[in-house]
């Protein structure tokens, strides 16, 4: 049985995150207790994070995701700091601010305070067995739609993959456009492109029904107007929760299961991995390839060429082996059969053009 599933609670509107205490004290009343922003240092930086309503007993965590995504050991670090400085006390309310990496910090640390052992164990499909802790999202970066999925993908030393779980659902969001004001342009296209790669993959799927499919469609649209009419950053926000929607009650495809294969291998964020293979895939998504082409064209963005020049044999195996691992996305893109089309001699020819 297909149950879908969305964020319960979302608070959308411009000059939102102002009222964040108010927002907070209704949702998650914390009384005696203590609540943990994990936030993005660049905030440090853009002047939200003074904003925060803290209390003397909070505790901020500030991470630092410039240089590379989330790492499974991370997760452990910060979990054993927050249980450490707290002598083993809860937190009420786990809140995460930032882009996708954040948000998704967010999500697995809440999964891991009351799951035992390493968040490794849970990078998966449903293998999370204890109930996780209240969290909340503010994202500051629109595209990966981590806001609206049970997501929070992470990076472990042999693979690039999630935990997939319902525990890894926010309980709330918060969403106010303004905060995406001082995303840098290029990142701001990296990002935005992931929404409309999500929305191509699921939209070409298997794993679609109408009600994804109505998610998709519409926050596809948003995201092309995004680029090629006009920059209306309260549709980019919409565009990223409803393609995050659509996602999350369907799947990735041949992108995605590509591009993973890159950021585990070589060290490419998701949102430049996942154009970089996106540029090289006009077989399977023609027309939106086209689409895509025409934005990089419009906004002079550079995409990395080469990438994959020089790489050894062994590092070409471990992406085939990764995008391998894949089943589900590309069961939904290609069908049952999948491998007779995406052979290792086909995977190794698209990545020698990337
Ligand atoms: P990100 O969170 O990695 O951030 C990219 C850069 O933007 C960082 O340097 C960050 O500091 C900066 N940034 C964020 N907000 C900013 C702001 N308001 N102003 C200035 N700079 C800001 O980027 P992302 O593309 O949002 O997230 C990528 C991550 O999301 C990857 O790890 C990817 O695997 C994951 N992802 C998760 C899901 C999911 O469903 N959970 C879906 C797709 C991708
Ligand atoms: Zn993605």
């Amino acid at each position: 049985m297909k149950i879908t599933k969305l964020v319960p609670k979302i608070i959308y509107r411009v000059g939102a995150f102002s009222g964040l205490e108010e927002i907070l004290k209704e949702l998650f009343p914390v009384g005696s207790g203590y609540l943990v922003y994990i936030i993005d240092s660049v905030h440090q930086r853009t002047g939200v994070r003074a904003k925060l309503p803290k209390k003397e007993k909070d505790l901020i965590i500030d991470v630092d995701v410039s240089e590379h995504e989330p790492r499974t050991s991370q997760i452990d670090e910060i979990r054993d700091k927050i249980l450490t400085e707290k002598k083993g006390e809860m937190p009420i309310v786990i809140v995460g601010i930032g882009g996708g990496s954040t948000m998704d910090i967010a999500k697995a640390v809440s999964v891991v305070l009351t799951n035992k052992g390493s968040v490794t164990d849970y990078q998966g499909w449903d293998l999370v067995k204890e109930k996780s802790l209240p969290k909340v999202g503010i994202p500051t970066l629109s595209g990966t739609g981590a806001e609206a999925t049970r997501t929070a993908v992470l990076t472990s030393p042999d693979k690039k993959m999630g935990i997939n779980s319902e525990q890894s659902m926010f309980d709330a969001i918060v969403m106010d456009p303004e905060l995406l004001k001082t995303v840098d342009r290029n990142q701001e296209f990296f990002s935005a492109m992931d929404c409309f790669i999500h929305c191509v993959e699921s939209l070409g799927g298997s794993f679609i029904d109408d009600l994804g499919r109505s998610f998709a469609s519409v926050a596809k649209k948003m995201t092309v107007d995004f680029f090629l009419k006009e920059k209306n950053y309260g549709e980019l926000m919409v565009a990223s929760y409803l393609g995050g929607c659509s996602i999350a009650n369907s799947e990735v495809g041949v992108c995605h299961a590509l591009s993973y294969g890159i950021s585990l291998v070589l060290g490419y964020r998701h949102g430049v991995a996942n154009c970089v293979v996106f540029n090289q895939l006009e077989e399977f998504y023609g027309p939106d390839v086209k689409i895509f082409k025409n934005i990089v064209r419009k906004h002079r963005i550079e995409l990395p060429k080469n990438i994959t020049k020089g790489i050894t044999e062994e590092m070409l195996n471990k992406m085939i082996e990764m995008t391998y691992k894949m089943d589900r996305p590309l069961t939904s893109a290609l069908g049952k059969d999948w491998k007779n089309i995406l052979t290792r001699e086909k995977i190794t020819n698209l990545y020698e053009k990337m």
